[in-house]
C-alpha cells in the first residue's frame, strides 16, 4: 500500500466550512508555510469521501505507484467495474482536475487545483479559492445590470469552455452554480468550476449521466445519452436565455414534459420579456439552442459573435423585472440545492418517507420530489449510503 506522507493539517490551517456539495464539504485553508503576505496563502480544499476503507484498499495498478498523489484515482480507475457511484465521481472530478492541470492551469477562467493529499477522512483537493460568490448571486445584488453585462459573463464562460474543449475536457454540468468569481473586484474573472461530472477522453462513464441539473442538459444527453463539448453549449445558451429573462428556456409541469421540450427544442422569446432584449441576443441564444449539435457554434467561434464581443450588445439597464424574477429563480435554485446537499449527507433521509418530506418542506413541486426520490433511491441501493453521513457536522 502507497503511504501518504505529508500531512494536510501540517502545510494548511483548516478554517470555514465554504459550501457543501454532493459527496463533497469545501472549506477555507491558509497555508502554514507562506512568509509574505502578498503571497497567495488562501485556498479552498475539498473533500470528498473516500471509496475505500483504508484497513482494506484495492490492489493497485503498477502504474498508480508513480506518486503518492496518483495511487487513489489510479486505483479505483482500475477497479471501475466494481466501484459505486460516488467512486465513479470522485475518480472522475481527479481525473479531469489532474488533465486541467497538465493541459489548462492557469486560465483565468477555469479553477486550478493547487495539490492533493489522501488521508483517512478521504481525499482533499486544493483549489484556488474563489471568494466572489456565484454568477447570479452577484449578478442580482448589481445596481447596474445590462446586455453588456451578461456579453462579459458568456464571454468568461467561453474562454474557459474553449480552453477546456482544446484539451478535449467536456464539463458535461455547466450551470451558473458551477460558476464563481474569484474575488469581489469589479473586474473579478469568473472561473469554471466543480468537474465531478466532466470527461475526458481516456475515462467515461454513463452513470454519471444520472446526476446533471435537467435545466441544462442537452436533447443529445437525454436522447441518447451523448455528451460532447457542443453539450457544454447548449448549457450555456441557456444560461444566457436565464441571464437576459429571468426564467429558463424550457418551463412544464412535469420532468417528463420538460425532456420532450428540450429534446424538440421548444422554447420561444415571449415578447412581454424579450422585447428589450436585441435581436442579436436572440440570435445568439436560438443558435445555441439548436437541437443539433453540430448546428451550435463552438466556444471559439462564440469568442468573436459581435454580441459577446460586446459590439452589439444593449448598453442600456435591463428591466427591473427580468431582475426580480432572476432574484425568485436564484432563491427557488437554492432551496432545492440545499435539500439535496441534506439529503445527501443524511442517512436519516434514506426513507422515501422522510425524504418526500424534506423535499416537500423546500416547496418544491410534486414531480420534482417523485424524480428526486427515485434518484436517492437508486443510489442508496447501490450502497453508497452508509458513510455518507461522515460529512454531517
Ligand atoms: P455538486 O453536488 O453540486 O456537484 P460538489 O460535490 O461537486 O457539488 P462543489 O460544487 O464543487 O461540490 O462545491 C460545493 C460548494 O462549495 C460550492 O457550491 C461552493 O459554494 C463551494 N466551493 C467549491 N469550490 C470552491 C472554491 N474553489 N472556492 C470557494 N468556494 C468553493
Amino acid at each position: 500500500m502507497i503511504q501518504e506522507t505529508r500531512r494536510l493539517a501540517d502545510e494548511y490551517e483548516i478554517s470555514e466550512i465554504l459550501g457543501r456539495g454532493g459527496f463533497s464539504v469545501v472549506r477555507k485553508g491558509i497555508s502554514r508555510k507562506s512568509s509574505s503576505s502578498s503571497d497567495k496563502t488562501d485556498v479552498a480544499i475539498k473533500t470528498l469521501k473516500r471509496p475505500f476503507a483504508p484497513s482494506n484498499p484495492p490492489p493497485l495498478p503498477p502504474h498508480a505507484r508513480r506518486s503518492d498523489q496518483n495511487s487513489f484515482a489510479a486505483a479505483a480507475f482500475q477497479t471501475r467495474k466494481q466501484v459505486s457511484i460516488s467512486n465513479v465521481l470522485l475518480t472522475n472530478e481527479i481525473l479531469v482536475m489532474r488533465k486541467i492541470v497538465e493541459n489548462v492551469s492557469p486560465h483565468p477562467n477555469v479553477i486550478d487545483l493547487y495539490d492533493v493529499y489522501e488521508d483517512e477522512n478521504g481525499v482533499h483537493l486544493v483549489l484556488e479559492l474563489c471568494s466572489g460568490g456565484e454568477l447570479f448571486d452577484r449578478i442580482v445584488k448589481q445596481e447596474r445590470y445590462s446586455e453588456v453585462g451578461a456579453a462579459a459573463v458568456v464571454r468568461q464562460i467561453a474562454q474557459g469552455l474553449a480552453a477546456l474543449h482544446r484539451s478535449n475536457i467536456v464539463h458535461r454540468d455547466l450551470k451558473p452554480e458551477n460558476c464563481l468569481f474569484l474575488d469581489n473586484t469589479v473586474d473579478s474573472p469568473l472561473k469554471i468550476m466543480d468537474f465531478g461530472l466532466s470527461s475526458v477522453e481516456e475515462f467515461t462513464d454513463p452513470v454519471v449521466g444520472l446526476f446533471g441539473s435537467i435545466d441544462y442538459v442537452s436533447p443529445e444527453a437525454l436522447s441518447q445519452g451523448q455528451v460532447t463539448s457542443k453539450s457544454d453549449m447548449w448549457a450555456l445558451g441557456v444560461i444566457l436565455y436565464i441571464l437576459l429573462s429571468g426564467y429558463p428556456p424550457f418551463i412544464a409541469q412535469s420532468n417528463r414534459q420538460k425532456q420532450q421540450m428540450i429534446m424538440a427544442g421548444e422554447f420561444s422569446f415571449y415578447e412581454k420579456t424579450w422585447k428589450g432584449i436585441s435581436l442579436s441576443a436572440k440570435q445568439l441564444i436560438s443558435s445555441l439552442l439548436k437541437v443539433d449539435p453540430e448546428k451550435r457554434p463552438s466556444a471559439q467561434e462564440l469568442l468573436d459573435h459581435p454580441w459577446v464581443v460586446g459590439l452589439s450588445a444593449r448598453e442600456d439597464q435591463m428591466d427591473a423585472e427580468i431582475v426580480s424574477r432572476l432574484q425568485s429563480f436564484n432563491a427557488r435554485r437554492k432551496l432545492r440545492a440545499a435539500a439535496i446537499a441534506s439529503v445527501w449527507t443524511s442517512s436519516i433521509f434514506l426513507r422515501t418517507k422522510k425524504l418526500k418530506s424534506l423535499l416537500g418542506s423546500y416547496d418544491l413541486k410534486p414531480d420534482e420530489i417523485k424524480n428526486l426520490s427515485s434518484h436517492f433511491k437508486k443510489i442508496c441501493v447501490k450502497g453508497d449510503n452508509a458513510t455518507l453521513s461522515e460529512f454531517e457536522e
